[in-house]
């Protein structure tokens, strides 16, 4: 389909997908080393100065808003490390367009935060937690930090209307085997529906190799030999993950597999980076700048324009299943999970 970009309301790219979602990073820093996104030693971190404030953070929301995006996932980094993070969700509460605001996190510090983020208007929240065992949960993350991680979640049952809790788990080959069932099991015991994600080449070490991915199915298949599943309609078609319940009806488990069954038809997000990078795909090696001209004072249609146009340079699909296929862009943790 050809467009100029503009449909009423949205914002849509040169196959005709309607963007709705953003993913907005507030910081590339975190309090954890996930094997799979950084190194031991951190990164060369954005200069601070290149972070976007508050006030550009919800300019550039309040401009995607109105070009369409009606879904804000707040992430990072770790976005908990942002000081402050309640006060710009207040904030970005108050975009009338906005319908749903939701928070990607680590969970180490959300035991402290999340009253105030519900106060503020958070309506869901992921929490990743890859490991239940305190050793293996250490060895991935290279934090012993699995006790407040699993506080931080048990924090968020206070609070009805962030459910259902999503709990994220990146699984990965020679690792993971001996975490699926007891975290299918945490979706049966509590009220969280637990995500399995294939590992994706883009962590900052660059070591990943597709022998790494435990696929979809075969986690599928792990868990359903144990406890039969069912598979549920998708909560919409854009949604990434699929959605499958256990056949006894103790609860739900989620896949997310872009590796194996790439979900890139119908994809309806964009990203910006915490340095106010839009990006309108993880794998994408281009970004559009849209801190430059919103530093220099470019007024609200100009910002628009750039991202209508970002967004019809978007590609079909990030092409991973091509053999000659690399990815030389940013890393996960500077792009926003
Ligand atoms: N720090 C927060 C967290 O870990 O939830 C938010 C940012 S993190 C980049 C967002 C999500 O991306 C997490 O669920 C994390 O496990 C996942 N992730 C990070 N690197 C990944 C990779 N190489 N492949 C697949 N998922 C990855
Ligand atoms: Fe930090 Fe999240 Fe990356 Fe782990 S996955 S290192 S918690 S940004």
């Amino acid at each position: 389909m050809s467009n100029n970009g503009i449909v009423a309301g949205a914002v849509v790219d040169g196959y005709g997908r309607i963007h709705r979602a953003l993913r907005l990073s507030v910081t590339d820093r975190c309090n954890l080393r996930c094997r799979y996104c950084m190194p031991a030693e951190g990164l060369g971190w954005i200069p601070g100065d290149d972070v976007l404030s508050d006030d550009e953070c919800v300019r550039l929301v309040a401009i995607l808003a109105r070009a369409g995006v009606t879904e804000v996932r707040i992430t990072g980094g770790e976005p908990l490390i942002r000081p402050g993070l309640a006060e710009l969700v207040a904030r970005l509460r108050a975009i009338i367009e906005i319908g749903e605001i939701s928070l990607t996190t680590n969970g180490v510090l959300l035991a402290d935060q999340i009253d105030d983020l519900v106060a503020a208007g958070l309506d869901r929240v992921n929490v990743s937690v890859d490991s239940l065992d305190p050793e293996r949960y250490a060895a991935i993350t290279r934090r012993r930090d699995l006790e407040r991680a699993l506080d931080g979640l048990a924090a968020c049952e206070r609070h009805a209307q962030l459910r259902p809790i999503k709990v994220n788990a990146v699984a990965l080959r020679g690792v993971s085997e001996h975490d699926v069932l007891p975290l299918a099991e945490l979706a049966r015991q509590r009220p969280y529906v637990v995500r399995f994600i294939e590992v994706m080449p883009l962590d900052a070490p660059r070591s990943w190799t597709p022998e790494l991915v435990l696929s979809g199915e075969e986690l599928r298949e792990m868990i359903g030999s144990r406890w039969p599943l069912e598979p549920m309609r998708r909560e919409r078609p854009s949604a990434p993950a699929t959605h499958w319940r256990f056949a006894d009806g103790a609860g739900e488990v989620q896949f997310v597999a872009p590796v194996t069954e790439p979900f890139c038809a119908a994809c309806d997000r964009l990203r910006l980076t915490a340095d106010g990078q839009l990006r309108t795909c993880l794998f994408a090696e281009w970004e559009t700048d849209l801190r430059t001209p919103l530093r220099a004072g470019a007024p609200d249609d100009v910002l628009e324009r750039a991202v209508r146009d970002a967004v019809l340079r978007k590609e079909a699909g990030h092409g991973m299943s091509d053999p000659a296929w690399t990815y030389r862009g940013r890393p996960m943790s500077m792009i926003g999970g």
